[in-house]
């Protein structure tokens, strides 16, 4: 017995934060719309393994302009639990031009960046200043909850009359007609629009429709430390000379380093790379050396890549009625509520309230793709 197709206006592959948000957006906004998760519950992708950051100390325009948006939606909504505990970039001299430009655009567009000599940046975090010329602290940035982000946003989903499905994974995609047809184990389901929210997955979906998306999974590793014998407040700290990147979370450091070779689906913490974070780490915070390690408070989770490092948001070129809000390449959460806007206003053919141009699929194989902004 086939089951009978289901009609909505807009099909969302994906129950992440990406997908939640523009759940909710479009839903908001009168459409139909009908949520497809592979998985049992929502945010058990990316989204439920992410360090949580939420910044607006980006160079690019388009780029701070999505996480302010993002991050002045989570500081009015009780569920993102947003604290401004700050973000601390240290800076070393290559790369201190361009990262200077990006922070007179972020205090021309109203962010309140500070820059700071590595001197003065101890008073906010101990660190060896060794290779540092300069910081920046950005005293609004801060962290969320994902989850409780996830879940508000299907909650005003489901009020605007959204149906999520759980346990549903796309397997199958055709255009018949006017409409997509996703084909599930609960059977199909039909809608003239569909946004593909499916982050590490997101190149797999397009596969299905027979198009090829470069969105790839990079796996990345969270390694946690136990509770620090001396209290110690810890902001979200990227040392851009190695990548490290490191933060409190509760009485703990969480730290991470992306391996450039550690690409596709390989699963599970990779120890090995311990030692190519730890090093580095320790060599600029030696105060780390108090915390042993708590193998099981770390975890690892997919990041979802795209050749510039930047997401692919709109219109597909040449597959008519297939939106991109993928490929955030380890900013999705910071952005989500701003793309979920975005996503709405061009599913409704209005002009988005952020310029996304340069976020768009048409960008690649241009002369300017390739600017890559500021990335752990
Ligand atoms: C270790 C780590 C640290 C990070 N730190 C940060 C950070 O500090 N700040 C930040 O902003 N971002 C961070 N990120 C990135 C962030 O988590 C992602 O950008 C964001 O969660 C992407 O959300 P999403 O909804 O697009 O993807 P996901 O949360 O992965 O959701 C995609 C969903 O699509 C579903 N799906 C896939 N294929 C199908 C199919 N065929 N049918 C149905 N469903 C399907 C999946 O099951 C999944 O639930 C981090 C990521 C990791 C791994």
């Amino acid at each position: 017995m086939s089951l009978p197709a289901t009609t909505a206006d807009a099909l969302v592959i994906g129950a992440g934060i990406m997908g939640a948000a523009c759940a909710a957006r479009l839903s908001e906004r009168g459409l139909r719309v009908t949520l497809l998760e592979a998985q049992a519950s929502p945010a058990l992708g990316s989204t439920g393994r992410s360090a949580a950051g939420v910044r607006t100390q980006f160079t690019s325009a388009t780029n701070i302009l999505l996480s302010q948006h993002s991050v002045a939606e989570y500081a009015a909504l009780p569920q993102a639990e947003y604290r401004p505990i700050g973000y601390l970039l240290l800076v070393p001299q290559t790369g201190w031009k361009a990262h200077a430009a990006g922070v007179e655009r972020q205090q021309a567009l109203g962010a309140p960046t500070q820059v700071l000599t590595p001197h003065e940046a101890q008073a906010i975090l101990e660190f060896d200043t060794d290779g540092i010329h300069a910081c920046t602290f950005g005293p609004a940035d801060g962290v969320v909850d994902p989850h409780g982000i996830t879940y508000a946003f299907l909650e005003q989903a489901r009020a605007g009359g959204a149906a999520l499905h759980l346990n549903t994974p796309v397997t199958a995609l055709e255009r018949r007609g006017e409409d997509w047809h996703a084909t599930t184990p609960a059977g199909t389901f039909q809608a003239p629009l569909l946004i593909n929210a499916s982050g590490a997955w997101s190149g797999e979906l397009a596969a299905l429709a027979g198009f090829t998306l470069p969105v790839w999974p990079a796996r990345r590793m969270v390694y946690a430390t136990g509770p620090l014998p001396r209290p110690r407040a810890v902001p979200m700290t990227f040392d851009l000379s190695s990548g490290v990147w490191l933060r409190s979370e509760g009485q703990r450091v969480i730290l991470g380093r992306a391996d450039p070779a550690d690409r596709g689906w390989r699963e599970g913490l990779n120890w090995d790379w311990l030692p190519e974070t730890l090093e580095p780490a320790l060599e600029r915070f030696p105060w780390l050396a108090d915390a042993g390690l708590d193998r099981h408070a770390s975890w690892w989770g997919y990041y979802e890549m795209t050749p510039d490092e930047l997401p692919i948001v709109g219109r597909m070129p040449g597959v008519p009625g297939w939106l991109n809000a993928c490929g955030f390449s380890g900013h999705g959460v910071m952005q989500a509520a701003a793309v979920g806007r975005v996503t709405a206003q061009e599913a409704l053919g209005e002009p988005p309230f952020i310029n996304v141009d340069s976020l768009r699929f048409e960008r690649f194989g241009r002369a300017e793709a390739g600017v890559r902004d500021i990335q752990v």
